[in-house]
């Protein structure tokens, strides 16, 4: 099963990623986050058009308020001076000023001064004590000579930095209509922007009186007064209409300006408002929405974030889970399908893939081919070196068989030291052959157990498709059948599969089964070899050696069936046969008269470590009345090896029954000295494969030797089994050999003869 990446999908499934959490918070939080600043935004933009609707209204009502109280402070002023132009047209001139101050007529002096000027502009009289004295200005007496209206002088510098003066002036007519000079009222300035309203106009509000000549009578800003710049009056009065925000052009300020046009008058009155003071409340408001927003989408972040790694996590865990589920279901198939000790693929999928190749060599018409491979001796390793040593060595020899083979080759474990291998494509058997012999010489190579070198072999059968088999059965039947003949030629070689030969394993076969029968029927005997004293020549015992004697197929050699007897478990029901009749035999002769004779019988490992081996010999003692020390056990080497503390054990055991022990087989099974010591026993006997050779392999003889020696050190007879030639008995004699066993001395041989030779070597009729 896949899983698919989280990011794989594509367009079509947009609606349904949407949907996952991955794109779900991300997708709100933008939303959110939209309407959160949509929101702040439009609040921020109403917050401004109101303060400049506001700000365009109070202009709007400022001037108006300052164009009446200009109006008013003018029309008082030019009330003024009509006043003295009518005194000064209908009566004595000097003297009117005069008159019509102390009649209240005139406004008061501390504000307004009004003066009289002859034709020439020279002062004539005034109210003011103080008052102007001089000349006229020049251009304003030629404005104001020139026509009926009233005159605005520049403004003046006073007395004072920053004071500023305005004169306004009506030309008085002699009585015959000519020129007969001015009449003037001078107000200082600051008295027309002394209605300025910080509270309303702020600290850079403007309040001024312009001139529709473009020049500023007055202008004030806060507390600053200035007054005779220009600016372009037809500009001012425009912007007027417009209402928008715009630079003054005189300090640049931003600022919301109205100019009315005062009628009668040639002025003007300006009123602005700059822009930052009155959106000083809405700035801070922009502030305050600005923040709360960010702050808003702060703590959205924050919350989505928190949701989107929780959700993240928990995503994660699920998937985990569901990878968990697979490398579980994963972990099973392979465990089914493959042998847990070496990994290689199992019994049963090799029944798969040996059925899917088959399959396929069917329908293209090809060749495959079936290996049966067994170990040699692979139970002696595992017995002697125990389970782990045996283990390690199949698990190195299913990587040695890996190396051996193909990508394309299947190699698997059917269980214990069977081995199998599949070559799905072969051409001939030549190259069948070839991948036989590589994996004997694979196998063949040292191994290094419980840090020593081993040796082993292999036997490799060969079955064919289609030419051994046509299905699956007959295929490994067939490989299994070829493999049990390569053993049976000396083993460590491959066979190809041959129905002639097979109809011996079949033979074999019905061999087993008739083996069941044979106790019940009688069919066993015992033949009976001697051991002699190797000095003297007298019998010192006797060995009993089974014998089947098969109604069809004559007397059977032990080798041929005993292993069979030991792998099904009949050799104890056999073996306890054959220690009763050796122990009746052995009383027998004792009652015929002959002597009484050491009596050596077999063990397997089967026999010995069976539980009720102790119990069965008590009972067959006691039954045949055979003194215990009459009674030889032989058991072989590499069987006591197999467990060394449990042998030691039973045989302690078999000690206190006073039976003797003798080491069978001995100087082949790996035993070390200090083994041998722990192991009560009485005698060893040196393996038959010594004997072959011990007159021409120096090595065997040495070895021999060392043998006989380390026998005597620790005080055992030794004895030698297998002599068969003179020189054999010679070379061993000289080295000290206690027994001779072998067909030099006698044969085995039936009970009677036995007898016979027993009663002529005592001198007692048989
Ligand atoms: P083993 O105990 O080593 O017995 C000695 C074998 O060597 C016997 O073979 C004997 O016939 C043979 N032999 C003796 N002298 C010579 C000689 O000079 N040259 C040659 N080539 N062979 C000689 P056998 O009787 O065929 O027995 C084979 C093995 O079968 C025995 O080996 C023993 O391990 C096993 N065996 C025999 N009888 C019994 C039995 O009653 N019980 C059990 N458990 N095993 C038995
Ligand atoms: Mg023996």
């Amino acid at each position: 099963m896949n899983i698919k990446p989280l990011w794989s999908g594509t367009l079509p499934h947009l609606p349904g990623r949407l949907t996952e959490p991955l794109w779900l918070f991300p997708a709100i939080a933008l939303l959110m986050l939209a309407v959160i600043w949509g929101a702040a935004l439009r609040l921020v933009a109403a917050e401004r058009t109101a303060a400049e609707r506001s700000a365009l209204q109070s202009s709007l009502e400022l001037a108006d308020t300052y164009e009446a109280q200009a109006l008013r402070a003018l029309r008082e002023i030019d009330q003024t001076l009509k006043l003295v132009q009518y005194a000064h047209e209908s009566g004595a001139r000097q003297l009117a000023l005069h008159r019509l101050d102390e009649r209240g007529l005139l406004p008061p002096d501390l504000l307004f001064s009004v003066s009289i000027a002859d034709r020439s502009g020279a002062v004539v009289a005034s109210t003011h004590a103080s008052g102007r004295r001089g000349q006229v200005d020049a251009a304003q007496l030629a404005a104001t000579r020139a026509g009926d209206g009233l005159t605005v002088s520049l403004p003046q510098p006073g007395l004072a930095a920053g004071e500023w003066t305005l004169h306004f002036a009506r030309r008085l007519l002699a009585r015959d209509g000519s020129f007969d000079g001015t009449v003037t009222v001078s107000v200082d300035a600051a008295y027309f922007v002394s209605g300025y309203d910080a509270a309303r106009l702020g600290a850079h509000g403007v309040l001024a009186l312009l001139g529709t000549d473009g020049v500023f009578r007055v202008r004030r800003s806060g507390e600053a007064v200035a007054a005779g710049d220009r600016t372009d009056p037809a500009a001012l009065l425009l912007a007027t209409d417009a209402a928008r925000v715009a630079p003054s052009p005189w300090d640049g300020v931003p600022r919301y300006t109205r100019a009315h046009e005062l009628y009668g008058f040639p002025l003007a009155i300006v009123v602005g408002l700059a822009e930052d003071e009155q959106l000083t409340a809405a700035h801070a408001a922009r502030h305050v929405y600005l923040a709360r927003a960010g702050a808003a989408s702060a703590v959205l972040l924050a919350v989505v974030g928190l949701l989107g790694r929780l959700s993240r996590q928990l995503a994660r865990a699920r998937q985990a889970a569901v990878q968990e589920h697979i490398a579980h279901a994963e972990r099973v198939e392979y465990l089914a399908y493959h042998d847990s000790l070496t990994g290689l693929p199992n019994r049963s999928l090799f029944s798969r893939l040996l059925g899917q190749g088959i399959a396929e060599a069917r329908r293209y018409e090809r060749q495959l081919a079936v290996l049966f491979l067994d170990l040699d001796h692979f139970k002696q390793i595992n017995d002697t070196l125990g389970h782990d040593a045996g283990d390690d060595l199949l698990k190195e020899v299913a990587l040695r068989l890996r190396g051996c083979l193909r990508e394309s080759d299947t190699v698997a474990r059917l269980g214990g030291d069977e081995f199998v291998v599949l070559l799905p494509v072969v051409e001939h058997d030549q190259q069948i052959a070839t991948v036989a012999q590589n994996i004997l010489t694979a196998v063949a190579r040292p191994f290094v157990l419980i840090g020593q070198e081993f040796r082993i072999s292999a036997s490799v059968g060969v079955a064919r498709f289609p030419l051994d088999g046509l299905d699956e059965q007959s295929l490994t039947k067939h490989a299994d059948s070829a493999m049990y003949q390569a053993k049976e030629d000396g083993k460590n070689n491959f066979q190809f599969y041959s129905e002639a030969r097979s109809a011996n394993a079949l033979q074999r076969v019905s061999l087993e089964a008739s083996l069941r029968r044979a106790l019940e029927r009688g069919e066993f005997v015992l033949h009976y070899q001697a051991k002699r004293d190797a000095r003297s020549g007298a019998i010192t015992g006797t060995e009993a050696l089974l014998r089947w004697q098969h109604p069809d197929l004559g007397l059977v050699a032990p080798m041929q069936f005993i292993p069979v007897a030991e792998a099904t478990g009949l050799i104890v029901p056999i073996g306890r046969w054959v220690l009763r009749s050796a122990c009746a035999q052995n009383m027998a002769w004792q009652r015929a008269g002959l002597p009484a004779l050491r009596m050596a019988v077999n063990l397997t490992a089967r026999q010995f470590f069976d539980d009720r081996l102790i119990g069965e010999l008590n009972a067959v003692l006691a039954e045949t009345g055979m003194a215990p020390e009459l009674l030889e056990l032989e058991v072989a080497e590499s069987l006591l090896m197999h467990d060394v503390g449990r042998s030691v054990g039973i045989l302690n055991h078999l000690r206190k029954l006073g039976v003797r022990i003798a080491i069978d087989d001995f100087g082949v099974g790996y035993s070390s000295l200090s083994a041998l010591k722990q192991f009560p026993i009485d005698s060893i006997k040196i393996d038959r494969s010594f004997m072959r050779d011990a007159g021409a392999v120096p090595e065997d003889r040495a070895l021999t030797e060392a043998i006989i020696a380390m026998g005597r050190t620790l005080s055992l007879s030794v004895v030698a089994q297998g002599i068969e030639t003179r020189e054999q008995a010679d070379f061993l004699r000289a080295n000290g050999c206690n027994e001779f066993q072998g067909y030099f001395v006698n044969r085995p041989m039936q009970a009677e003869d036995f007898a016979a030779l027993l009663g002529a070597r005592a001198g007692v009729a048989a």
